[in-house]
């Protein structure tokens, strides 16, 4: 019989290169941009480009120390990226040995996350891509679960996973997101830093979920040792490159008060940062990091890139791309 593991999910055929020219015509339509996080338009400059070769401008915020892209995403072009590219780029669904990885990770995080919050009986995953998480949680006896995953091969995914087409919805989150329930674990693993306005997600969470509840955050962390991510760290879908600081910054001035920070150096990701918050207002406002912070912020980061690196550099790069684009994926 065939799981849901073993099933392949038919890619359109593609003609042989077009990827390359997709990603020529994305770089072409990238705009400038302020900080997501503060929205002040004052980046000190780190880097040009990112791992695909396109101009994101990676820089830290003079108004309050976040890095991110200066050059990226916005309207219909980021709406076609993550519709087309994206899953193309990821390889998403990944193959089944790849997917017992996630599967692994789920249990791992439910672990690490109940043993602060405690039980919870209602979790909403916001970018539940391939919905192990759900069903780890459902196996431990939560009752009410949720996913929101606009990505449709990670969706079809997770809905074949829990057998249930209403428990994963085809979308984001939105001013007009209502729930069934107000959960009391609200997750976003890897998903803060691919949006556009993260400050408003964690308002319209805030909105959504149980005063009483946690919301658990994962991200990757800019501050600690990426080195054997190198230049693949820096990522077009990537705006935001927290680290403890700016993401507490973040939440303290959208509706929520940290109370747990886990920093874990390798596994998930090399350098995951998992924070615990609860809704309550703490407003910290932001702070201007001094000169000589930004200079060592941008050192660390350069210092992690590598971007000639055999193993994680361009040329590595332009090995995978050739082979997706000669496949035509
Ligand atoms: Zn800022």
């Amino acid at each position: 019989m065939q799981g849901p593991d073993d099933e392949v999910i038919a890619m359109p055929a593609r003609r042989s290169f077009s990827l390359l020219a997709d990603l020529r015509r994305l770089d072409r339509q990238l705009v400038a941009l302020a900080c997501p996080g503060c929205g002040v338009d004052a980046p000190f400059p780190i880097r040009d480009h990112d791992r695909y070769f396109l101009k994101v401008k990676l820089s830290a915020c003079r108004g309050c120390g976040l890095v991110y892209l200066a050059r990226g995403l916005s309207g219909q072009a980021q709406h076609t990226f993550y519709r087309e590219l994206y899953p193309r780029l990821m390889c998403q669904p990944p193959a089944p040995p790849e997917r017992w990885h996630y599967r692994l990770l789920a249990g791992y995080r439910y672990s690490e996350i109940s043993a602060v919050t405690g039980a919870f009986e209602s979790v909403l995953d916001v970018g539940a891509g391939l919905g192990f998480f759900l069903e780890a949680c459902r196996a431990q006896g939560v009752s009410q679960y949720m996913g929101l995953e606009p990505g449709a091969p990670q969706r079809e995914h997770a809905v074949r996973l829990l057998g249930s087409d209403d428990r994963v919805r085809a979308e984001g989150l939105g001013d007009d997101t209502r729930l069934p329930f107000a959960p009391r674990l609200v997750t976003l693993f890897h998903v803060l830093e691919h949006l556009e306005d993260p400050g408003r997600a964690l308002r319209q969470v805030a909105r959504l979920m149980d005063p009483q509840g946690w919301l658990v955050i994962e991200v990757p962390d800019i501050r600690a040792d990426w080195h054997e991510l190198g230049l693949h760290q820096i990522h077009v879908s990537h705006r935001s490159y927290f680290c403890p600081r700016t993401l507490e910054a973040l939440l303290g001035n959208n509706g929520f008060t940290v109370l747990h920070q886990a920093r874990e150096a390798h596994g998930i990701y090399n350098g995951n940062l998992r924070v615990f918050a609860r809704p309550g207002n703490s407003p910290l406002g932001y702070q201007a990091p001094a000169a000589g912070e930004l200079h060592a912020l941008a050192s660390h980061v350069h210092a992690h890139i590598r971007p000639l690196s055999l193993r994680n550099g361009y040329p590595r790069t332009a090995l995978r791309l050739g082979r997706m684009a000669l496949k035509g994926r």
